[in-house]
């Protein structure tokens, strides 16, 4: 017989998706033998090339006096990768030409109808947002995230002087050893962001910088670093205040492919990181929870 309180913790223990890749999708009712039909684990995640290297242990203590908002406000004519009405050619060849990113349309109105509800319609990878493993490899969806890795201590590494001069610069591996030069080792289960200063441009031209070709350039991490941060860090999620990881000095995508093919996931065009410190915020991603969804807009926030 299995007592209330060791049926509960099983139940804990298959909502989390390292649990049942280490026990390879059998749950943990083999190792207790008490679990009941009705809590029988369901396939909540896909399985993963790799399963991920941190454990999911949430953050233990957090203390603040403020909260700063990290997100954009999402519209219609925020800047995206892809142009409404201008055909693009993907990865597998297939050309398309993109409806609207963001569409804000009512569907009843205070004037007629006492009440307002609009029908909201945008792209997954618009405004500041998500970017799930799933966004490039075959690993979790936003709704399989475990939402202790939406909480998570919060690292910015500034390369705004670079920046400035270069929008093509990139956070390398000297940028994160000389940040633990000063501040120690990054810590355990944080989410690193870039603070490229590229926030401000968000109306403006400068923020997609259009080469002569009429590609994007803007600030990103290096592949270098990122590698750093996996193998020799337990990061759980990437940040950067533009709308790529990438930029023309990885036209494959390297740092997507490489990190969410990791099971780690990313969050894209934040907002105000001159407002947070470099080290000790807590760093929250309120992601609703779209089944089969690879990101999405959402409302981020530090804790200070
Ligand atoms: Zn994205």
């Amino acid at each position: 017989m299995c007592s209330p309180a060791i049926i509960e913790q099983v139940k804990k223990r298959i909502s989390r998706r390292n649990a049942l890749a280490a026990l390879g999708g059998a749950g943990a009712a083999v190792s207790t033998g008490c679990l009941p039909a009705s809590v029988s684990p369901k396939k909540t995640v896909r399985p993963s090339p790799k399963k991920k290297r941190w454990s999911s242990k949430p953050v233990e203590q957090v203390s603040f006096s403020r909260v700063v908002d990290l997100s954009h406000t999402l519209h219609p004519d925020f800047p995206a990768w892809f142009e409404a009405g201008k055909e693009v050619t993907t990865r597998g060849k297939r050309t398309f030409v993109p409806p609207a990113v963001v569409e804000v349309k009512p569907v009843f109105e205070w004037e007629h109808d006492k009440v307002n509800l609009n029908q909201v319609t945008y792209w997954e990878h618009v405004g500041t947002h998500m970017d799930a493993p799933a966004h490039f490899s075959e690993g979790s969806t936003v709704d399989e995230i475990p939402v202790e890795d939406l909480v998570l201590p919060l690292v910015v590494i500034d390369i705004k002087e670079r920046a400035a001069k270069d929008p093509l610069a990139l956070l390398n591996i000297e940028d994160v050893r000389s940040w633990e030069d000063e501040h120690g080792p990054i810590p355990e289960r944080a989410c690193v962001a870039m603070n490229s200063g590229w926030a401000k441009h968000v109306e403006t031209p400068k923020f997609k910088s259009l080469d002569k070709k009429g590609k994007h350039r803007q600030p990103a991490f290096h592949i270098d670093a990122v590698e750093y941060l996996m193998e020799e860090r337990e990061v759980v999620a990437l940040g950067v205040d533009t709308f790529s990881f990438d930029n023309q000095h990885s036209p494959g995508s390297d740092v997507h492919y490489r990190w969410l093919g990791d099971e780690r996931w990313g969050i894209e065009n934040l907002n105000n990181l001159d407002d947070v410190p470099t080290k000790g915020a807590t760093i929250v991603v309120g992601q609703p929870s779209v089944k089969g969804g690879s990101g999405g807009p959402n409302r981020t926030m530090a804790l200070v």
